[in-house]
């Protein structure tokens, strides 16, 4: 049953302990030092290490359903991993990686009956209001800005963890709130000044400057 997860660890052990370009006999011996944390959702199809291609040692990874980030509060898993980035560690860039077509965002939508669930993705309820607000056609049009204003949600709250805040004053971290398409394989960045996605993935040509509909 676990035949393809061995066979990964297999392919993983050839490549960075034994490869040319091994990677985790230096991590191990000298200890890691990555530039980048992650908030991500639990989908198995926006996994940062399988979308970035990620090598050892790159970034910390932190995942809740919907990459929801919830308001501040002492003692939870992230406020304590984002505490160890940022203050023991020398993270730049935190990531926030929301995606497209996101089930946790349907469940939202769709006001799921499910109180281990709803409960965890009800902090997300003002985004649904602000999607709600502009836009009321399909229910897919409000998934998809819903995806958006949680992700926004989700940095404003961020932006209140103590040791974000600590370093987001000192200059030492900048926030990337960063959208992935899963149907069109495209990476988008919000921009506050142009207050929208935009896309920011450098294979496109003649759609370098599209934005995201
Ligand atoms: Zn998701």
């Amino acid at each position: 049953m676990t035949d393809e997860l061995i066979k990964g660890f297999e392919d993983f052990k050839r490549y960075q302990y034994e490869g040319d370009g091994a990677l985790m006999p230096s991590l191990v011996e000298n200890g890691q030092s990555p530039k980048y944390f992650i908030i991500s959702c639990i989908d198995s199809r926006s996994n940062p290490g399988t979308i970035f291609r990620a090598r050892p040692g790159t970034f910390f990874a932190h995942k809740a359903m919907g990459a929801i980030v919830r308001p501040y509060k002492k003692g939870t898993a992230l406020a304590a991993a984002l505490q160890f980035a940022l203050n023991y560690n020398k993270v730049d860039t935190i990531v926030v990686l929301g995606h497209t077509q996101c089930g946790a965002m349907q469940a939202l939508v769709n006001d799921i009956e499910d109180e281990e669930i709803s409960e965890f993705i009800k902090v997300a309820q003002h985004a649904l209001q602000r999607a709600k607000s502009k836009c009321d056609c399909c229910a897919e049009d409000i998934q998809a800005q819903t995806e958006k204003e949680a992700l926004l949600e989700s940095v404003t709250n961020l932006k209140h963890y103590p040791s974000v805040e600590k370093a987001l004053s000192e200059g030492r971290v900048t926030i990337k709130p960063w959208l992935f398409d899963m149907k069109a394989g495209d990476l988008f960045e919000f921009n506050e000044d142009k207050g929208e996605f935009i896309v920011i993935t450098t294979h496109e040509t003649k759609e370098d400057s599209r934005q995201h509909a």
